[in-house]
């Protein structure tokens, strides 16, 4: 295998295996943000939207783009959040988890599971396709050069 095969994506998965994760990726990220919804998480800031859409004074999408600039802050600083749990969970020597331990699994897998869900809810929300820009990502990385001029 030459050193341009091994720089592509297809080198790490085939065109038919990209194709069924997209699939099962978008059926998960889905679930991910329905179930947010079906828990109430979004009930406030959806309304907010709604109430901000109809705003007599300013132009209606302007406000509404800018609400939705602020629940995605808030969303991001929470995945943010659960960064710091999993680095919480590694300080204390990554313990069972307090949820999925039955399972056997540590702190550090939920709070990394914690991550993906809320990633996947925010997409869900902003209605992107992650699956798409995660295998674009990676097929451009693929092409990157060892390290590519970074020390870590
Ligand atoms: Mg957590």
């Amino acid at each position: 295998m030459s050193e341009e095969q091994k720089n592509t994506l297809e080198h790490y998965l085939t065109p038919e295996v990209q194709e069924r994760i997209e699939y099962s990726f978008l059926q998960l990220q889905n679930a991910c943000h329905s179930n947010a919804v079906d828990k109430g998480f979004w009930e406030e800031d959806q309304a907010v939207v709604e109430v901000l859409k109809s705003a007599p004074r300013v132009d209606a999408a302007t406000l509404a783009a800018k609400a939705q600039e602020n629940i995605t802050s808030t969303k991001l600083m929470l995945i943010v959040s659960e960064s710091a749990e999993a680095l919480e969970g590694l300080r204390q020597g990554n313990p069972p988890s307090d949820k999925l331990h039955e399972w056997g699994h540590t702190q550090l897998e939920e709070e990394l599971a914690d991550i993906v869900v809320r990633v996947l809810d925010l997409s869900g929300f902003l209605g992107f396709n992650l699956i798409k820009a995660i295998l674009r990502k990676m097929a451009v990385n693929a092409k990157r050069p060892y390290k590519h001029g970074k020390k870590f």
